[in-house]
């Protein structure tokens, strides 16, 4: 029998890439989307997926994206993070609109040009990846926590818009997961990076993947309307308990 198709947005790293391999696991074939082909490229070929090169935040490339994918069953909108952490008073107004391209108009994007083939399979699922800085504000964080309300707003609002299609909804909202992000976000300074994680057990990508899954091998009446995971030692975005 066919295989499902999942189509994966920033694959290439992180919650990404652990989805690729998890969803492969569970038996879907997986579109795998990124900028860095040769990383993509690499996975798909250990999980028997597809890489096709995808910028978000550029229009044609999710048109000749979509258009190589002409079925989907599930989308995970994943591709996404943050650049700096500064106070509002000090913000880069560039930072901000990479934040708001990447994370709000690529998920618009990416969402508006596979939901047809979402809806034509008669059994379609939208994951967003959003972020527990969907969820609550923390100091220095305005433009990230600005750009994941804005995209979950995005993805809670399609849950009401698509009611009685025959598409699910689940949004996951993780807190700290050690990936990328850190290093994204601080411009490639490792030591900034790594003490956001100092002194404590991060979740993983491959623990984020695990909620994925989860959410998309229940039964297609079961709607996962949001899922929140955090490290145990973090109990807010502002809010964390530290080793030594
Ligand atoms: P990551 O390791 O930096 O991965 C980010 C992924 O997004 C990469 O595969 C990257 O691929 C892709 N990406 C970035 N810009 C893109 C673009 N213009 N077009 C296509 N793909 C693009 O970080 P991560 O932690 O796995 O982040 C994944 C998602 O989780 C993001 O939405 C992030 O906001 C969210 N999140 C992360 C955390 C955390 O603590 N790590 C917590 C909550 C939510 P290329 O660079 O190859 O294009």
């Amino acid at each position: 029998m066919d295989r499902p198709v999942a189509v994966v947005t920033g694959a290439s790293s992180g919650i990404g890439a652990a989805t690729a391999r998890r969803l492969a696991d569970e038996g879907f074939a997986v579109v795998l989307g990124a900028r860095r082909l040769h990383r993509i490229t690499e996975l798909a070929a250990a999980i028997g997926g597809t890489a096709i090169r995808l910028d978000v935040t550029d229009p044609e490339s999710v048109e000749a994206f979509a258009a190589a994918v002409p079925e989907a069953r599930l989308l995970v909108n994943n591709a996404g993070g943050a650049k700096g952490l500064e106070p509002v008073a000090e913000a880069n107004e560039d930072d901000w609109r990479w934040m708001y391209e990447v994370n709000v108009l690529g998920t618009l994007r990416v969402t508006q040009a596979l939901l047809p083939a979402l809806l034509a399979s008669g059994d379609g699922h939208i994951i967003t990846v959003t972020s527990i800085a969907a969820l609550e504000p923390y100091d220095n964080g305005a433009g990230y926590t600005g750009a994941k309300h804005a995209q979950a707003m995005l993805h809670r609002t399609l849950r009401g818009e698509l009611l009685g299609q025959p598409i699910r909804l689940t949004e996951v909202a993780p807190g700290m997961v050690e990936t990328e992000f850190s290093l994204v976000r601080f411009g490639g300074d490792a030591e900034k990076a790594g003490n956001v994680y100092r002194g404590l057990t991060p979740l993983t990508g491959d623990d984020v993947a695990d909620a994925i899954a989860y959410a998309a091998t229940r039964p297609s009446h079961v709607n996962i309307d949001q899922i929140v995971l955090k490290p145990r030692a973090q109990a807010s975005a502002s809010r964390a308990h530290r080793e030594g």
